[in-house]
């Protein structure tokens, strides 16, 4: 799925239109302003940025240019892991050495990099041991973005597969969360896709699982440990207004965000100015830009 909420703001703000404003605003329902010129100022963790698996040094030469650009743009921390959409509408290629490249841009950027570990297949049985021996060393702060249900790199992974299983059961030994990317309409029914995630949610409470590019209410209504990434076209009830975080999906060396509009891609910075001015609309901006993050990525301070 696309990370389609920022042409939305976009509309919002060619229209200059309350009511989108305002249906925004019931995100959490605290609707405090509809002036769009108007800023959260505050700190803000990006939980959903990619290497890019080319050549190792064209990734470099991006890390360098997106932690400048975050830099410029106030963003204190990225999580940053697999996979980016470097080649669409083929299955990944998996390699450790991406999470290697992880790490060295952690080493190289320890203030603001967070890394995620995510260069396994989800498929692969020999995988289990790979992640129980990173995360033992106890550097990695999360797992993902794992592509399972996933339509553009055409990964059809139950999410409550045998091994998947295993893998959020070690996430939640090592106490670190998992960002899952899970069209569960793809590949299968979507009722059977559906259940898959509520096996995997129920079986695993001590995990704490994010959803990127979108928040399903349902699911969230009935699992606790469910977090899921900011989209304003699923309007979130205050109540869950603790378990919702930002993330850019940011991925190519141009630093473009996709929008899911072909017309407007605004680079990493004016994506993020874009979000802070719609996080301006609620009292929660602290929590949803920043602290909601910090607390199960276990940030001190
Ligand atoms: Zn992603």
């Amino acid at each position: 799925m696309k990370n389609q909420y920022l042409f939305l703001i976009l509309i919002i703000m060619l229209l200059g239109c309350t009511n989108e404003s305002k249906e925004f605003s019931k995100l959490t329902g605290q609707a405090i302003n509809n002036n769009l010129n108007e800023k959260y100022l505050g700190p803000i963790i990006d939980m959903h940025a990619h290497i890019y698996p080319s050549s190792s040094s064209e990734n470099f030469d991006y890390i360098d240019n997106l932690v400048l650009e975050a830099k410029k743009a106030g963003v204190s921390k990225i999580c940053l892991g697999l996979h980016a959409r470097h080649l669409n509408n083929r299955p990944p290629t998996y390699s450790y050495q991406h999470d290697k490249w992880i790490m060295r841009s952690y080493k190289k950027y320890p203030d603001i990099i967070i890394p995620f570990l995510g260069s396994f297949n989800p498929d692969d049985e020999t995988s289990l041991v790979y992640v129980e021996n990173e995360l033992k060393k106890n550097i990695w702060k999360g797992i993902g973005e794992l592509d399972l249900r996933n339509s553009i790199k055409q990964t059809k992974t139950p999410m409550n597969s045998t091994i998947m299983m295993r893998v959020f059961l070690l996430a939640s030994k090592y106490d670190v969360p998992v960002l899952i990317h899970n069209e569960f309409c793809y590949g299968t029914k979507c009722e059977l896709g559906k259940n898959e995630m509520r096996n995997a949610l129920k079986e695993n409470p001590q995990t704490i699982f994010i959803i990127a590019h979108e928040c399903p209410i349902d699911l969230m209504s009935e699992f606790s440990n469910l977090m899921c990434e900011l989209n304003p076209f699923s309007i979130v009830p205050n109540e869950f207004v603790d378990r919702i975080i930002i993330g850019t999906d940011v991925q190519s060396p141009d630093l473009i965000i996709e929008s899911g509009s072909e017309i407007y891609l605004p680079r990493y910075y004016e994506g993020i100015d874009l979000i802070r001015q719609i996080l301006f609309q609620t009292h929660d901006a602290e929590k949803i830009a920043y602290s909601n993050a910090a607390k199960i990525l276990n940030l001190k301070g």
